[in-house]
Order: structure tokens, then C-alpha cells, then sequence
């Protein structure tokens, strides 16, 4: 049997057409050579929202009962090649689909292939990975996250660079020459041609050896099974928050225990103390309730329930006192305010140069200014 699966790994919303194109190019490049496939959503009600982790799949095979074989499950168990979009999503997500943090090579086969689009070099990103106890390649296609909106697709070719990327690192699925093929066909587009077939050539391979990455154990939740959930339906009080910390001041509410949201985040928001003027603002208008108000009156963003938003950083008067930076920059999901008050000096030293470094980047959930859309194009198709 010669099925070949590829799994998508995407933002929910902001890269949702990204990923189609990379599913149905696919399939498409497929078809050229008499193999025959499908591309899939791996959910049929429609649960996306901006930056919730989310699937869709290519499975390509030789013939209609090799396909249907495989298309018998709700989807693939293992796949050759895992296509993760959003670098930040190496350290593992959590959709609606699921409780708790799915590593993202879970489904990588041993000896599969994992494609990252990053800036980051293999080291960093394998040590946010969680550890497999098979081998895997990991192939970076160098690019910044490319994100969109909801009606809009930001056409900066990081598809079909990860379509030549693809044909390299997994030449059973489908030729560079056909892939190149449908591409035209369905693109009309010789510079997407000629940026697919570039990937192609300088992709490469890092072998991840079995124990190399994060070796924590994702957190996990046991679930009621349907013989023991109770009868009738239960809707549970949120109980009342209580002071900062278990403290008399402050506050800091109850958050929801099995869904904690932050591997929907691709940037956090630091925040200056220092600048901060205590208009409550912040806290008013975050949509997950992040905030727990400290007993001095400042406002401590919690990073476990921060989907990334960045409502915050829009609604903050104060220049520069809320930025939402990269994801990437951190490991750990520790109290700002906490680290701020340890060591004020050092805390405003590391906020400030990671300031510095996000007004060099480009990594954005919109653009930053007008033309900036065609300067990274260029960027992209020269990397
Ligand atoms: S980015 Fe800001 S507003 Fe959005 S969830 Fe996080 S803390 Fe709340
Ligand atoms: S919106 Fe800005 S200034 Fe206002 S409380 Fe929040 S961090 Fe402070």
C-alpha cells in the first residue's frame, strides 16, 4: 500500500486559506500522475476562531480503494509529513477539538518529515518540540508566519514555497515537476513557478534524533466517559475569584481548568509597570479575562488564559506600555508582574529589548504599514 497523508497545521481563520491552497495543490499535482486523493478540514462544524489551532489533510493513494481505505477513519493515525505554518505552534496545541497540549510532530510517522515556515534556526525550534521516541527530519522554509484576515489571503507565495519544500523532502507523494505543473495551471503565475521550484532546491533536512526536544509531558485531562457523566445536564457556577495570589489584595478569578488557551498564540503582550497609568482598560476589554489586578493596582496579564489577541495592546493610552511581541521569545507562561517586582531594573531591560526586537520584525496579526504587504513578498521570494 502506498498512501502518502500530509497534515496541515494551521492558525484557525488567519491561515485557513493558506492552508486549503497547500491541500488542494496537492491533490491536483496528484492527479497529474494518475494517483488519485483528497483534501479535508479535520472539522465539519466550523468551530474556527482567530489563532485556534486547526488541521486539514492531503491523502493520496493509488487507487479508489487504497483512498477509501484510509477515508474509512475520521482522520489519518500517522502521516508522512507534517506542515506546521505557524512556528510558535512547535511548542504543541490545543484546539476544540481536544483537551489538553498535542505535541506537534504527534502525527509525524517515524521517519516522517516536520516543515516549519520560521526564522528560527532548527535548535530553537526542536527545543520546543516535544520529544518522540522515533526519528524525524526537520525542514525549515524560511519565512516569516504569514497571516491574514478573515475575508482577505495574503498572497506572499509562502504556499507554494512550502508545496516545492514539500516535493523535496517527500518525493513519493508527488514530482517537483507536477507539482510545478499545477501549480501554473491552477496560479497562472511563473514567479510562483519559479519561488516553488527554488524551496525545491534549497530545502533541506535536520535529522531529530529519538529524546532530542522538551522533554516535559504535555498537561492532560481526564474526561468523564459517557457511562459515568451524570444524568441531566449540569451547568457548574464559575465560582468568585479572590484576592492576588491567594492574598487580601487585589484580584484574580476563577479560570476555566481544561481549557487553557494559550497555544492559540502566536504573539503575547508584554507590559511596562513603569508607564503603566492604572486606567483598568486593559483588563476592562480583554475578552478571556487575563487580567488579575495586583494589590498595588497594576494589572498582570495571566499567560496560561491569554489567547493573543491583542486586544490589550489596541485599547492601552500609554505609548508602548502594552506591546504584543513574539511568541517565539518565551518558554515559559511566568507572572511579568511577578519578575518585575524580583528585579525591576532587569525585568525593564529584557521588556525593553524584546520591544526593540518586535518593532525590527515583521511577524503581525494585520500589516504594519501600507506597502508593507509588497516589501514582504519580495523579502519571501529572495529567501
Ligand atoms: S492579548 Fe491581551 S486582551 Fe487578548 S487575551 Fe491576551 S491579555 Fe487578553
Ligand atoms: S490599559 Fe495600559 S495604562 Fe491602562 S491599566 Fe492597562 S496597561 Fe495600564
Amino acid at each position: 500500500m502506498s498512501t502518502v497523508a500530509v497534515e496541515v497545521v494551521y492558525r484557525g481563520i488567519f491561515q485557513k486559506t493558506l492552508a486549503r491552497n497547500i491541500v488542494r495543490s496537492i491533490v491536483f499535482a496528484a492527479r497529474k500522475e494518475g494517483k488519485i486523493g483528497t483534501a479535508f478540514g479535520r472539522y465539519g462544524d466550523s468551530p474556527e476562531r482567530n489563532g485556534i489551532p486547526a488541521k486539514q489533510f492531503a491523502v493520496v493513494a493509488d487507487d479508489a480503494e487504497e483512498l477509501d481505505e484510509i477515508l474509512s477513519r475520521y482522520e489519518p493515525t500517522e502521516v508522512d509529513v507534517t506542515i506546521n505554518v505557524d512556528d510558535t505552534m512547535c511548542k504543541g496545541v490545543e484546539s476544540w477539538a481536544w483537551y489538553g497540549l498535542q505535541p506537534i510532530n504527534k502525527l509525524t510517522k517515524p521517519n516522517g518529515t516536520l516543515i516549519v515556515t520560521s526564522r528560527q534556526d532548527a535548535d530553537s525550534l526542536i527545543r520546543d518540540m516535544h520529544q518522540k521516541d522515533s526519528p524525524i527530519g526537520l525542514s525549515i522554509v524560511k519565512s516569516t508566519v504569514s497571516f491574514s484576515g478573515l475575508w482577505v489571503y495574503k498572497d506572499d507565495h509562502t504556499d507554494v514555497r512550502i508545496l516545492g519544500a514539500l516535493c523535496s523532502v517527500c518525493p513519493q507523494l508527488v514530482s517537483i515537476d507536477s507539482m510545478l505543473q499545477a501549480i501554473q495551471e491552477q496560479m497562472g503565475s511563473e514567479t510562483k513557478v519559479a519561488s516553488a521550484q527554488k524551496a525545491y532546491d534549497n530545502a533541506t533536512v535536520r535529522l531529530i534524533e529519538p529524546g532530542e526536544g522538551n522533554p516535559e509531558v504535555p498537561y492532560s485531562f481526564d474526561l468523564p466517559g459517557w457511562k459515568t457523566m451524570e444524568e441531566a445536564v449540569v451547568i457548574r457556577g464559575i465560582k468568585a475569584g479572590g484576592g492576588f495570589r491567594g492574598g487580601e489584595g487585589g484580584y484574580e478569578p476563577v479560570r476555566n481548568s481544561v481549557f487553557k488557551k494559550f497555544s492559540t498564540r502566536s504573539m503575547r503582550p508584554v507590559i511596562n509597570f513603569e508607564t503603566c497609568i492604572k486606567c483598568t482598560l486593559c483588563w476592562l476589554q480583554c475578552p478571556d479575562t487575563c487580567f488579575d489586578v495586583t494589590p498595588d493596582g497594576l494589572y498582570d496579564a495571566n499567560m496560561e488564559s491569554c489567547c493573543g489577541c491583542g486586544v490589550c495592546e489596541a485599547v492601552c493610552p500609554v505609548p508602548d506600555c502594552v506591546t504584543m511581541v513574539s511568541e517565539a521569545d518565551f518558554e515559559d507562561n511566568n507572572s511579568q508582574y511577578e519578575m518585575w517586582q524580583k528585579d525591576k531594573e532587569g525585568y525593564n531591560q529584557w521588556m525593553t529589548a524584546l520591544v526593540d526586537k518586535q518593532k525590527a520584525e515583521t511577524r503581525t496579526h494585520g500589516f504594519h504599514h501600507v506597502g508593507g504587504y509588497a516589501e514582504e513578498i519580495s523579502e519571501m521570494t529572495e529567501a
